[in-house]
């Protein structure tokens, strides 16, 4: 398991709550265990460092100089163990040379005693030839028996003082022949050099080393034979210089050493081994001279053979140091890692204590008794009590709301028996202050590092603020709910894609159910349209981005549902519902009543236009009656001349024609005026088409010409040229002008004493206005004008000034301008003399509801 794993293990049992049999609070372990890292980790801490603690180093000697003593140890232990190993080493070698020297001395000591007998002997025998008491055999059979005796000695010959050869032994030896001198071949030089010097110093002589021809070396030694100072010659013996090492040197001492003769130029002579010296320190030389001719005898040691107490003893304690090296390298691994974690336990302390600070959810543990056993700051600050106070505490706690204790404690109870619900419970907690608040409490097990169940834990969050807002966006939806479902207006939300009714109100699923077929059905006023298939919404808006689909909203619609006898007002949008997808809202209120409303009011309208045009034609009847019986005399009594004509018998056919003529003209006269007061007082539905506004101005002229001619008023029309084509209603436009050119009749007739004839103009034009395109059509009297005052009382019902007057007509006139999205208005004329009926009509067909 890694280290820091292992780590927040023990931690988590360290601050697991309380354990029966441990009396130490979990805090105040924690607290231990920081004030004992506190020192060591002092570099660590915010607080400005004072005195030494400045210095870098001696903060970081002063945190780490335990991990450095294993390893100062070891060095130290190394450093020992070598020195030891060491001079242990320098004493063995020590000792071998001292024993070198010693061996080479007694070596030296063997062979110069050996050489310095041989000599004696040799001189011995030399003596007895110069004494000459034997002959020659019994010298030679002497000689050979030294030969036997010494194998070093490979030659020996007596020469005389001529240097002649008078014996030699063995005769067959190579220096047999080197020693004589013959003519051709002289004898060696060395040879002859050391005879000469024996002669002359009658002492024994060595002479330098002589090689043979297979390279070996050899010395002679001449023993002069003197004879009462006289030369006689000398008895020479070769040595093999290796022979010398082979046998005169202790068998032992070859076994330890490699000895070597080496002359005085320092050249190898003969040696015990061929093997090559080892140990160059180990070495030792010494002098042979005398005897011999600067003879040096060096000894090499070998180095010795197994010693194995000292072997043993280094081995040991090697191996015991590698023991301790490595027991002091796992102590300093250990010592590291326990740094280690040691600083993770504070940082994961430090931690944990700044989580709990600055935590803002309460925290409480209980053991299984249910006493406190831990209570985090924040709990301590919501419900005003201190830790010390609410630790150790077990059932009824303070914080619990007055006269509820058996309320708390039944949870406390379930809470021990693990019944807590896992949603929390919401409680009432007192404040210490006595203020009280709502926190919903969540309670787990608390398991403590070992696996072990030790208590519960509980964490409390203040919800009083959630909780209000909770109730009161509860009672806002409650609100919202109550309006929504006593709405006349049904409501209903569809996805556009599933064709999912995501919501309706009451009024909706009372006239629909609960399908969103309703919602499709008061979707298109036109039934073609309405295919029914939800997908059309969709298509409708392709590509539109849900942005501007939800800041689109349909006008309203008025849409008829046949099955139902009802009209709805039915407005849509598209809105993001809640799942974040587009759902298309509608709203489609009962409009039932107010359309019937509205029929009853145009068919209200419509009946007043009619009585209106009645009462007119009511007015004008003794006018119409009067211009009818015109035409009507003039045929009586046409048909009364042409009768007498025909009676008399002095009428011819040609003279009854014009009077038939004028009788079919004054027919027609009187059918024209029938057929306009026909036209003008006929029923019929309102409707609009396109209608020249001539032919109007002309029928409503000549209705109300009759009264004007009764009155001897005179009527000018003056219209636009061409033909100014109105979509209107002609029967009420055509009520219109009658009833302004009737008023103004009236008007002038008022002022009939004053003036002998006055005329009433009806001008029309074309002008550009707010309304956009418009005609104007003046109404011009020469009557009274109006008085400002009553200028717009005038367009009130029942308003008249005349004996006899309804005060309807100028009421009627505005309604039907304005339904035709026009406007009329008085006003006095600039010469101060009538007024001005003005109506202001749009030539642009708007179309409309009728
Ligand atoms: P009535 O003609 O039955 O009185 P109207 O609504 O047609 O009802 O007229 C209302 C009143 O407006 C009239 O009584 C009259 O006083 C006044 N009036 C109408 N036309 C004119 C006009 N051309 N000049 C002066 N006063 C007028």
């Amino acid at each position: 398991m890694p280290l820091f794993q292992r780590l927040r293990q023990r931690f988590r049992s360290a601050s697991a709550p309380l354990h029966p049999r441990d009396p130490q609070l979990p805090s105040e372990k924690l607290d231990a265990a920081a004030a004992e890292l506190a020192g060591e980790y002092a570099a660590t801490s915010t607080r400005r460092p004072k005195g030494l603690w400045r210095l870098r180093w001696w903060r970081s000697w002063r945190s780490g100089w335990y991990i450095l003593v294993p390893v100062v140890a070891m060095v130290l232990f190394a450093c020992s163990m070598a020195l030891i190993l060491w001079t242990l080493h320098q004493t063995e070698i020590q000792q071998q040379r001292d024993s070198l020297y010693r061996d080479a001395a007694w070596a030296q000591q063997k062979v110069r005693l050996s050489l310095l007998s041989n000599q004696d002997q040799l001189a011995s025998l030399a003596r007895d030839i110069a004494a000459a008491q034997l002959d020659q055999n019994a010298y030679r059979v002497t000689a050979q028996e030294i030969l036997r005796e010494h194998p070093e000695i490979v030659f020996i010959n007596w020469l005389d003082a001529g240097r002649r050869t008078r014996w030699a032994l063995p005769s067959t030896s190579e220096f047999a022949s080197r020693m004589r001198e013959t003519p051709d071949e002289p004898v060696d030089p060395d040879i002859a050099v050391t005879f000469e010097t024996a002669r002359e110093t009658q002492r024994v002589v060595y002479s330098r080393p002589l090689l043979n021809a297979r390279g070996e070396s050899f010395m002679l030694l001449l023993v002069p034979i003197v004879r009462d100072n006289d030369f006689l010659g000398t008895l020479s013996a070769v040595y093999s210089i290796n022979g010398i090492l082979t046998h005169l040197m202790p068998a032992e001492l070859t076994e330890r050493y490699k000895f070597s003769l080496i002359d005085k130029n320092n050249i190898l002579r003969a040696s015990t081994s061929r093997r090559p010296a080892p140990n160059p320190s180990l070495s030792y030389e010494v002098l042979l001279d005398p005897p011999g001719h600067s003879l040096s005898l060096r000894a090499d040691a070998y180095p010795p053979r197994s010693n194995l107490p000292n072997t043993m003893m280094a081995w040991l304690v090697g191996g015991l140091s590698c023991f301790v090296l490595w027991s002091l390298w796992s102590v300093w691994r250990h010592t590291r890692q326990r740094a280690e974690a040691q600083r993770a336990l504070l940082e994961e302390t430090s931690f944990r204590r700044a989580m709990e600070n600055s935590m803002l959810i309460g925290l409480r543990a209980l053991d299984l008794s249910g006493r406190i056993t831990y209570v985090n700051p924040a709990f301590c600050r919501m419900t005003g009590w201190s830790e010390a106070e609410l630790v150790g505490r077990s059932p009824p706690f303070p914080y619990w709301p007055p006269n509820r204790d058996a309320e708390m404690q039944q949870r406390i109870d379930d809470t021990l028996a693990g019944k807590a619900p896992p949603t929390g419970y919401e409680m009432r907690v007192m404040r210490r202050n006595g203020t009280s608040f709502y926190a919903r409490m969540y309670v787990s097990p608390l398991v403590d590092g070992r696996g072990v169940h030790t208590g519960w834990m509980s964490s409390m969050t203040d919800i009083t603020e959630p909780k209000r807002a909770r109730e009161e966006l509860a009672a806002a939806h409650e609100r919202f709910t109550t309006v929504l479902e006593s709405l006349d207006s049904a409501v209903s939300v569809v996805a556009p894609v599933t064709g999912e009714l995501l919501f309706a109100n009451r009024y909706y699923q009372q006239l629909f159910g609960n399908g969103a077929e309703g919602h499709l059905a008061l979707e298109d006023t036109d039934p073609e349209q309405n295919t029914g298939d939800v997908t059309d919404y969709v298509d409708a808006f392709a590509g539109l981005p849900a942005s501007e689909l939800t800041t689109f909203s349909t006008d309203a619609r008025e849409v008829y549902m046949p099955d139902m006898q009802k009209w709805f007002e039915v407005r849509r949008r598209y809105i993001q519902w809640v799942d974040g997808h587009l759902a298309q809202m509608q709203i489609a209120t009962d409009i039932t009543s107010r359309r019937m409303a509205e029929d009853m009011a145009r068919q209200h309208e419509e009946r007043l236009q009619f009585t209106s045009r009645l009462t007119t034609m009511g007015e004008m009847a003794s006018s119409l009656a009067h211009e009818l019986n015109q035409p009507l005399a003039a045929i009586s009594n046409y048909c009364m001349g042409a009768v007498a004509r025909l009676r008399s018998g002095r009428s011819s056919p040609e003279d009854l024609i014009p009077v038939l003529e004028k009788t079919a003209t004054q027919a027609v006269r009187a059918g024209t005026i029938i057929q306009r007061i026909r036209g003008f007082v006929k029923r019929s539905q309102p409707q609009r088409r396109e209608t020249i506004l001539r032919d109007i101005v002309e029928d409503a002229v000549g209705l109300a010409e009759i009264e004007a001619s009764r009155r001897k008023v005179t009527l000018v029309t003056r219209l636009p040229a061409g033909n100014t084509i109105l979509f209107v209603d002609p029967v009420l436009i055509e009520q219109v002008l009658v009833n302004l050119l009737k008023n103004a009749v009236e008007a002038m007739g008022m002022l009939q004493g004053f003036r002998a004839t006055g005329v009433v103009r009806l001008h029309a034009q074309e002008a550009d206005s707010e309304l956009g395109r418009v005609v104007m059509i003046d109404v011009i009297d020469q009557g009274p004008g109006v008085d400002e005052a009553t200028k717009e009382r005038l367009f009130e019902p029942f308003f008249s000034t005349k004996s006899d007057g309804m005060g309807m007509g100028l009421n009627i006139c505005r309604s039907i301008i304005e339904s035709h999205q026009g406007r009329l208005w008085v006003e006095n004329n600039a010469d101060g003399v009538g007024c001005t009926f003005k109506i202001m009509l749009p030539l642009t067909p708007v179309l409309h509801d009728q």
